[in-house]
């Protein structure tokens, strides 16, 4: 029995990364029967046999789990933004924010393209998000301002990127691996019919450090935590909920509302706050859709 990180999957094989190299694999018969897939980044036991092909035996507990994109154990999730072309979303931060969260893993802002704009442009956001309890890194590909900030930060861990498209991911991911995988040798997708799948791999780049090839971070949907939950995922905003006159406030309507008063003298910012709105609508038109 050997152990290692699938790092790869594709039509039933799964190539698992061992301290002995990359071994392929099959999935064992009753994973079948107990409705389990092996997933890219899975931790795995192994039997491999005399030719040196493998058996996925048991898949260890998963510290988290995406369906869409299939990948398990994220270690941290890179929001990445730009300054200017696009400009930043902030309702896309805040709900990946939550994403991150609510799956354990942690979450980091970059904001690409800083070449673009002045410094405090980049320095308001980024003390918006330090306060909000997240990681955040300026970034530049044309100039390397922040790559091994990033990088250093992005030790030992599998990452994947979130992001829109034309924010620099794939240029960051360039940089942090040396390949190109707009155009380089890696094959992205698998051709079925007329219908093209998306292969997800970990990339290792330096000892025990992965990054996930995966543009669909971008399209997740916010996980239903229960709105009355929510505020706990705006850490800054939380304390002024101390001081509403209603101890069940919503933040929303309500009279003498400490947060509505924070955000008013400016201690909130109003992007936060709106995401918050907006996100406790979504949340609550959820529940009294199932009840
Ligand atoms: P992706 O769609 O998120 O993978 O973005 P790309 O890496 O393909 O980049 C989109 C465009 O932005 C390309 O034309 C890049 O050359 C450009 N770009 C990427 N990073 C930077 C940057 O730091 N500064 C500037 N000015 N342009 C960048
Ligand atoms: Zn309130």
């Amino acid at each position: 029995m050997k152990s290692g990180t699938i790092i790869k999957g594709i039509g039933g094989f799964y190539y698992v990364k061992t301290d002995s190299g990359i071994i392929e694999c099959r999935a064992c018969g009753k994973f079948r029967n107990e409705s389990k897939v092996p997933t890219v980044g899975d931790f795995v036991d192994i039997d491999v046999d005399e030719n040196g092909y493998g058996t996925v035996k048991n898949i260890k507990m998963r510290k988290n789990f995406f369906i869409r994109p299939p990948i398990a154990n994220i270690d941290a999730l890179v929001l990445v933004a730009a300054l200017k072309n696009p400009n930043p979303d902030f309702l896309f931060i805040d709900k990946m924010l939550i994403i991150a969260k609510n799956n354990n893993a942690e979450a980091i802002l970059c904001i690409n393209k800083s070449d673009l704009c002045s410094s405090d442009k980049a320095e308001k956001i980024c003390k918006i998000y330090k306060n909000a309890g997240c990681k955040t890194i300026v970034t530049s590909t044309l100039s390397d301002v922040g790559i091994s900030e990033l990088k250093s930060v992005l030790n030992k861990k599998v990452t994947a990127f979130a992001g829109f498209s034309g924010v620099g991911k794939s240029s960051i991911l360039k940089k942090l691996t040396g390949l190109d995988l707009q155009t380089g040798g890696i094959s992205k997708k698998l051709n079925r019919g007329k219908h093209t799948t998306r292969c997800v791999e970990l990339l290792e780049y330096g000892e025990n450090s992965y990054l996930a090839d995966t543009p669909g971070f971008s399209m997740l949907t916010l996980p239903e935590i229960p709105s009355e939950k929510l505020l706990e995922y705006y850490p800054e905003i939380l304390p002024f909920a101390g001081e509403c006159k209603f101890s069940d406030c919503k933040h929303i309507n309500e009279r003498f509302c400490g947060v509505k008063s924070a955000v008013e003298n400016g201690d909130i910012p109003l992007t936060r706050y709106e995401s918050y709105r907006t996100f406790y609508e979504y949340l609550k038109q959820k529940e009294n859709e199932y009840n």
